[in-house]
């Protein structure tokens, strides 16, 4: 069963709102696997093809993967490989473009009773939500630096120019590159609450 058709099925037209999918379809009901006990698991495939809100401020273009649930006895561990598509903004030339990355999940959702063996647990309708996870590991993701493209020129320290629609000489350009992909010092904090 695709988690996304299974959803829209169910609710209607009322999940899509504003052109996006509302972020709730990122629920999975667990309670069978709860019932059925530890050992048991299910691999749930993750098709969201078009843009799913996961957080007021934060949409993703695409989601896809598998997520294998297994439940264990302190709750659900869901172990899995996403991909996912996310505008963002260039590094370099400030422009938004559409960034793919693959993301591994490995997290335990706790049982209610046990919620301090994990940041996310199982609710009392047997649910459990990816988007509080998705949102961490995506801003954990957009802490590095990106680039549109391999060889982004980034904009004119001089004119505040693209350089990339230009033949303006990029004096600044190499000591931007020698910079690389390094992690923002501020977000690199935020990087080491998370893990
Ligand atoms: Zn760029």
């Amino acid at each position: 069963m695709l988690l996304n058709c299974l959803k829209i099925k169910g609710g209607g037209v009322s999940v899509l709102s504003g052109g996006y999918l509302k972020k709730r379809l990122l629920r999975i009901q667990v309670g069978y696997l709860l019932s059925e006990g530890p050992g048991n698991s299910r691999t749930i495939p993750i098709a969201f093809s078009q843009r799913v809100q996961v957080d007021e401020d934060l949409y993703l273009d695409a989601l896809t993967g598998n997520l294998a649930l297994t439940r264990t006895k302190e709750g659900i561990l869901a172990l899995g490989a996403l991909q996912v598509t996310h505008t963002r903004e260039c590094d370099r030339c400030l422009k938004a473009f559409t960034h793919h990355f693959g993301l591994d999940v490995a997290e335990l959702f706790a049982l209610r009773s046990d919620a301090s063996k994990s940041d996310f647990y199982i609710d009392s309708n047997g649910e459990i939500d990816l988007a509080p996870l998705l949102r961490e590991e995506v801003l954990i993701e957009e802490s590095y630096r990106a680039v549109c493209q391999d060889g982004c020129r980034g904009l004119s320290a001089a004119s505040g120019n693209d350089l990339n629609e230009m033949d303006e000489a990029p004096e600044l350009l190499e000591a931007e590159a020698d910079e690389g992909l390094a992690i923002d010092p501020r977000l690199a904090v935020l990087k080491q609450l998370l893990l």
